[in-house]
């Protein structure tokens, strides 16, 4: 372990993936700190502070979406949830239970690497939005002071609804959103579950900034969970 990088918790119970998990983070001068199980977890994130954790949702000894919600009741660590293909309502719930983002085994060391840049750096920035500030995402420019957009320098007209849509995924960008944080956000919490209005001013918004809005490169669908808006 050396003692310069992030403290990161990997809770998995199989050690193959551990072992991935530590070699590819130690690599990368991250602090590894391992639990196999979700009690082990708890206790170690009480007492390391790590400062993002990895989370394996198919742990012996209970779920670790529990596991997410617990933590979330007394830390604002960036938890990324580790889930297998296919399960979607797993992801949501994780998501929706407090965890950050998720990576679907099997994934590339590159890419948990972009994945922990993001929770860490949300996590700095954590707190008050800032309405102040000018937003640049790729092509994508928010002038929030002055409530103006534009892509590639062209000059974008969007409605209410849809500019704050475009700041919501712009401030979080690199992080997977899901339908129901960004209706609860956007539209309001009596709203967390009105799917269809998310996906029509989703199509409109596309159809503003993409060059493609059939082949969306700008704010990028995951199946069954949400959205994520790419980072430069
Ligand atoms: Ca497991």
């Amino acid at each position: 372990m050396t003692t310069t990088g992030p403290i990161v918790l990997v809770v998995e119970d199989e050690t193959p993936m551990r072992r991935f998990l530590r070699t590819a983070l130690t690599a990368q001068d991250y602090r590894v700190l391992e639990a196999a199980s979700g009690r082990e977890a708890l206790g170690m994130a009480t007492t390391h502070n790590p400062e993002v954790i990895l989370l394996d949702l198919g742990l012996p000894d209970g779920d670790g979406i529990d596991l997410a919600r617990e933590i979330r009741e007394w830390s604002r660590v960036p938890i990324i949830v580790i889930s297998a293909r296919g399960r979607e309502d797993d992801k949501v719930a994780a998501l929706d239970a407090g965890a950050d983002d998720y990576l679907t085994k099997p994934f590339g060391v590159n890419e948990l690497l972009a994945r922990l840049r993001v929770a860490l750096r949300h996590a700095a920035h954590s707190g008050a939005a800032d309405d102040s500030e000018v937003l640049e995402q790729g092509p994508v420019r928010i002038d929030q002071p002055r409530r103006q957009v534009t892509v590639e320098g062209r000059d974008v007209h969007l409605t209410p609804i849809e500019y704050r849509l475009l700041v919501l995924m712009a401030r979080n960008a690199g992080r997977v959103l899901t339908h129901r944080q960004i209706l609860k956000e956007v539209w309001g919490p009596s709203h967390a579950d009105q799917t269809h209005y998310l996906r029509v001013f989703m199509a409109q918004l596309r159809r503003k900034i993409e060059a493609d809005p059939a082949c969306p490169r700008l704010v990028v669908t995951e199946p069954g969970v949400g959205y994520r808006m790419r980072e430069d």
